[in-house]
């Protein structure tokens, strides 16, 4: 009897490989165990076997596995079944996900390029014999690919060579472009040494009887010392002696003090945890009760707390409790509001038993805590990290945290698997049969329309911690403003009386503008022309600090110009305004205060977003300007005064969830200002006063704007009411994209009437040389949704076989919001 396996193969294939094993492998392979098989007339890729059985495949003839990769299983069986969900309900391959979930350093291919780690000295005593041979190579040819090592080693299975120089940190696989999550520096203080003597300390302090504020700072710094008997940073000496940052720096200039950096490393946690949790005050007291009632009914409950109420210390105590019982627990959050001070403050709790996932890290880290988790080991028992570890080995998973639920980040758009990560993660619950947590202070629309429809529970926090008040927040009418002369700049009167009174007081500022750059467009003001992307459908922005025009979508830039290119006017004027505006008006405004900016541009480089973190917190920045990236559940303590430039760019976006979104946002930014003992003030800018957004955000009115938005969503057909599903196709040939959409939505037409929307351009209707058009197909509350998506496959393979349109490519997108 012959043995087969088939497997899955890291690319886009509807269907799984079957290949041939002799009977001692079918013995030995289970799935998900690693083999490297041939694929095409040369490739050899890295699969993952399925299954093992004895049915010959019919259309054609299996293969030969090329080697046998694993011991053990490196997935589990749990994970082939999410995957199979994921595949299956977004409309991908298996071999989509399979790509999407391991580390890349699990799936050595063919095409995988090898080269040389030159950040790690090797001993050659390190290497064993093989490995020398193919470190040796790469002194002489820089990068080395598969076959090459094939040919050197003499023999087929090359991976386990490779995977040992991997560990040893000697070679680098590449796409591997990650950056290091490098530790962060924090700034310290002590007395100088020569001050250790008790009589030299006497004079100094007599000295100093002359400069209170100074003696203040020295005294205080005693006091702190002795009562945490650890070092003492400049920020919490300046907070806990009310000295400026200046003061301080002039006893480190008198050499009083000496300052001295520490390295904060976030990445491996060796300490113990250091403290208990907090107790709850009775808020969070009663939150936690009503969310482990609600457990017993739901499995997923929604935490709906107003910005700063205490949710994580909550999270704290559920973790507690799943821990206890010896079980993991995945605490989600977007990416971006994965930052050091939400992981150090967990490690002070849990110390080593919290491990990160996140994309910064190397794909060798990643490979770690893979192995970690699979092994259930104590230190990946509870894993923080960005959507991709939905896709860790599990084993005994025992609670589901998603915080910031209803970040959009949670959702992958490109490439396939377009999942979102936080629904993965309730399906990925429920097959541990555990429950789910979802945390907001302002939950998405379907999150809460899940609550009223009966299926999650429902438990909220309606007080900040310490009983601090929310914010005041006031609108100012910039048109008024403006025709009253009462406007610096994109600064209103308002604006500068808050911000020149909150730096008075010592205060730190947040400016939020939802754009960077300079400003969005560059028009000439003789003919209207406005420079374009060459490859985009969309006006280049201006970036003052590069003195560039750049385009967002596709990287294109070009230095900008002196003359209209159209009719070679020097009038060239500036259409609205992004980060970098701001920041350069608020600096001419407070010259001497230190503006900053967190936006894509500044957070790029190599260690930028933490920089700017750090930074701001530890009060080297004044006044911080930013995109979105400010809303993501950062913890500022001294935070009392937020300003959101502009309004209604974000109120006329043209989306269906531009009104969600807008009070989503604002009010996520308006809770950065007075997290600790004073009321925080928020001034929205805006031309349109009297929207009923703006009025929903400066009450707080979740209820409100929950209701009116879900009537709109009703009246048009759209989620959570009606499910999307929206396709797009891409070719170079704009005829080609028109005539092929039609096709393809007539064909969706016969199957689903009138709930097809387009084909439509979008609005950037050309990206990078491609045209795009999308079809939208509304599912209705009683359709089935998997006899639509059986259709949708339908129709997809019957367009992909027609000649014309194969090289058209369709993206397909299931809950495309
Ligand atoms: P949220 O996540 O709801 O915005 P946080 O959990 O960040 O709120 O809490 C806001 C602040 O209040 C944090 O600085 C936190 O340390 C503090 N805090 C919350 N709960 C407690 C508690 N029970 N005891 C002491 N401090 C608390
Ligand atoms: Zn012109
Ligand atoms: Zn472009």
């Amino acid at each position: 009897m012959p043995y087969f396996i088939d497997v899955i193969l890291p690319i886009p294939l509807e269907r799984l490989f079957t290949y041939s094993i002799t009977q001692a492998e079918s013995e030995f392979l289970k799935a998900g165990m690693r083999v490297a098989v041939p694929f095409g007339k040369s490739k050899i890729y890295t699969a993952l076997v399925f299954e093992v059985h004895q049915q010959q495949p019919i259309a054609y003839e299996a293969k030969e596995i090329h080697q046998i990769l694993d011991d053990a299983p490196i997935i589990t069986q749990t994970q082939l079944t999410h995957w199979q969900w994921i595949a299956e309900y977004y409309l991908c391959t298996l071999g989509d996900v399979l790509r999407a979930a391991l580390p890349n350093s699990f799936l050595l291919e063919s095409e995988t390029i090898i080269t040389k780690n030159n950040d790690k000295i090797i001993n050659d005593t390190d290497l064993k014999d093989e490995e020398f041979l193919v470190y040796e190579a790469l002194h002489h040819q820089s990068s080395l690919k598969l076959q090459d090592l094939i040919n050197i080693l003499d023999k087929k299975n090359v991976f386990p060579v490779i995977n040992s120089l991997l560990d040893k940190d000697a070679i680098v696989l590449q796409e591997e472009v990650y950056e290091k999550y490098k530790p962060k520096l924090v700034r310290y203080v002590k007395l100088n040494s020569q001050y250790s003597e008790s009589e030299k300390l006497q004079h100094l302090l007599e000295e100093l009887s002359r400069a209170p504020k100074q003696r203040d700072v020295i005294m205080t710094l005693f006091s702190i010392s002795a009562q945490t008997k650890k070092p003492v940073k400049v920020s919490d000496l300046s907070d806990a002696s009310e000295a400026s940052s200046a003061i301080i720096k002039i006893l480190i200039d008198k050499e009083i003090l000496e300052e001295y950096h520490f390295q904060e490393d976030r990445v491996v946690y060796t300490g113990e945890a250091n403290e208990a949790s907090k107790t709850l005050n009775s808020h969070q007291e009663k939150a936690l009760e009503e969310i482990q009632q609600s457990f017993e009914k739901f499995n997923i409950t929604l935490l709906h707390g107003v910005t700063s109420s205490g949710k994580t210390e909550v999270y704290v105590k559920l973790i507690e409790e799943v821990i206890a019982k010896g079980k993991q627990v995945l605490y989600l959050l977007p990416e971006i509001a994965l930052t050091s001070q939400l992981v150090s403050r967990l490690e002070t709790y849990f110390g080593g038993k919290v491990s990160v996932y996140h994309s910064k890290y190397s794909s060798h880290e990643r490979f770690e805590l893979w192995n970690n988790v699979m092994q259930n080991q104590p230190k990946a028992q509870i894993v923080l990290g960005a959507r991709s570890s939905i896709f860790l080995p599990f084993h005994d998973l025992g609670l589901v945290i998603v915080d910031e639920e209803h970040e959009t980040s949670f959702k992958q758009f490109d490439p396939a698997p377009r999942y979102h990560a936080r629904d993965a993660a309730i399906v990925l619950a429920s097959l541990f049969k555990s429950k789910t947590l979802l945390g907001s202070a302002t939950p998405s629309l379907e999150s809460y329309y899940n609550v009223k429809q009966g299926k999650y529970g429902l438990v909220e926090i309606t007080h900040r911690f310490n009983d601090v008040l929310m914010p005041d927040i006031e609108l100012v009418d910039i048109q008024d403003k403006q025709k009253r002369k009462r406007m610096t700049g994109h600064f209103s009167d308002r604006l500068i009386e808050e911000m020149t009174e909150a730096l008075r007081m010592g205060h730190q500022i947040i400016l939020f503008q939802n754009r960077r750059g300079f400003s969005p467009i560059v028009e000439c003001t003789t003919c209207g022309h406005a420079p374009q992307c060459p490859n985009c459908d969309v006006s280049l922005t201006f970036h003052q600090y590069k003195n560039q025009l750049r385009c967002h979508y596709c990287g294109y830039y070009t230095a900008m110009l002196k003359n209209c290119m159209a009719c070679g006017s020097v009038e060239l004027d500036n259409k609205g305004f992004g980060t970098e505006q701001v920041q350069e008006e608020a600096q001419e405004l407070f010259p001497e205060h230190k503006v900053g900016r967190m936006d894509l541009d500044t957070t790029r480089g190599k260690f930028g977003y933490d920089k700017i973190i750090t930074a701001f917190e530890q009060k080297e920045i004044d006044i911080l300007v930013g995109t979105q990236m400010l809303t993501k559940g950062l913890d500022f303590r001294n935070v009392k005064l937020v300003g959101i430039m502009n309004a209604d760019n974000m109120l006329n976006f043209p989306d269906f969830r531009a009104l969600e979104r807008s009070f989503q946002l604002m009010l996520q930014v308006a809770g950065r200002a007075g997290r600790t003992d004073e009321r925080g003030k928020v001034l929205i800018q805006t031309y349109n006063p009297h929207h009923r957004i703006l009025h929903q955000v400066s009450t707080n009115n979740y209820a409100e704007m929950y209701m009116e938005q879900m009537d709109e969503r009703h009246n048009f057909k759209y989620p959570p009411v009606y499910r999307l599903i929206k396709i797009t196709l891409k070719h170079k040939d704009f005829n080609k994209v028109n005539i092929g959409a039609e096709w393809y939505a007539t064909g969706l037409r016969q199957v689903f009437k009138s709930h097809i929307l387009g084909p439509e351009f979008p609005p950037i209707s050309r990206i990078r040389n491609q045209f795009h058009k999308n079809i939208l197909v509304k599912i209705p509350p009683q359709q089935s949704l998997s006899k639509t998506k059986k259709a949708i496959v339908k129709i997809n393979n019957s367009f992909l076989g027609i000649k014309e349109f194969r090289s058209v490519r369709v993206i397909l997108n299931v809950d495309n919001f």
